[in-house]
């Protein structure tokens, strides 16, 4: 396991839930359809579709991607555990649901810095099987407190393949530097053999109204980045990407909903890469 003493991982308030503020987990659950959120988030979401009216189809989009990307992970990987940070509001089918409906002894770790996520996701993992699936709350820009947690360290084997989980959170992290050295720092401990599938905004698409949406987001406090195409490509440097490449997510593996989808309409990008 990760060489790295323990940290004690702090548990939020009620205090923390700031419901008079937009939160990113319950403005992209809005855009999904979702109930968890609140007028702030609705707010910030109903700016954000007037300048880029294609975001609720780009959000599903990702979320699609998501799921296909765990599948195959599962499936034709091969993979039993997956470090997801950045979890978001719980939205069926969860990762966990798409892993363990391949192989049932497929274990996730669930981590994610909003005091809300937590709330919901801990209700939502009752009932799942004991150590199947975890929660913590936690900060990508601290990886070893993800990887040093009791929950992790009870969670997996080290010496099997990990699959880690960046979807749509990558776009939180402003500097391209620290971005890089987060993944890293995640993929360290991981096993050869191990992945990385991650999903993050791209500006390529359509600059301006992309420009314009990251904007809004930002005047609301929720700080983001979009990224061309080789900034996310650039991620994944020293894995070797697996095809078709980083591509808008639902070009990525697509199924028949996918490929209704029109280039146009999507503004992420995703890829699915193993560490050597
Ligand atoms: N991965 C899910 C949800 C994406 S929404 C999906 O693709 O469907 C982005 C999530 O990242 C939100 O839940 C938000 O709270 C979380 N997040 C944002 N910054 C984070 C950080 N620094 N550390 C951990 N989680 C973060």
């Amino acid at each position: 396991g990760p060489n790295v003493p323990d940290k004690t991982v702090r548990e939020p308030t009620s205090a923390d839930l700031r419901t008079d503020v937009a939160h990113s987990a319950r403005v992209y659950d809005y855009l999904l359809g979702g109930k968890d959120n609140y007028a702030a988030d609705r707010d910030a979401a109903e700016e954000v579709v007037r300048v880029a009216p294609y975001m609720r189809t780009s959000v599903r989009a990702n979320r699609d991607f998501m799921v296909r990307v765990a599948r195959h992970l599962a499936a034709e990987c091969g993979v039993r555990q997956f470090l997801d940070v950045g979890t978001g509001l719980p939205t069926s089918p969860n990762l966990h649901e798409v892993v363990q409906e391949v192989d049932s002894s497929g274990r996730v770790v669930y981590v994610d810095n909003d005091p809300i996520v937590l709330a919901h996701a801990r209700a939502l993992l009752t009932g799942t099987p004991q150590g199947r699936s975890r929660y913590i709350h936690a900060d990508l820009a601290d990886p070893e407190a993800i990887l040093s947690s009791p929950e992790v360290r009870a969670t997996f084997d080290f010496g099997e393949p990990v699959a880690l989980c960046l979807i749509a959170v990558l776009h939180f992290v402003h500097d391209d530097e620290r971005a890089h050295d987060v993944v890293r720092r995640l993929l360290e401990p991981l096993a050869p053999g191990s992945f990385l599938a991650l999903s993050t905004i791209t500006i390529d698409s359509a600059p301006e109204e992309v420009g314009d949406a990251v904007k809004k987001y930002n005047a609301r406090g929720i700080r983001s980045k979009g990224r061309t195409r080789a900034q996310v490509a650039a991620l994944f440097d020293g894995l070797e990407l697996l095809a078709p490449g980083v591509v808008p997510v639902h070009r990525w593996r697509p199924d028949e909903r996918a490929r209704a989808i029109d280039d146009s309409q999507v503004s992420m990008y995703g890829g699915l890469a193993r560490k050597p």
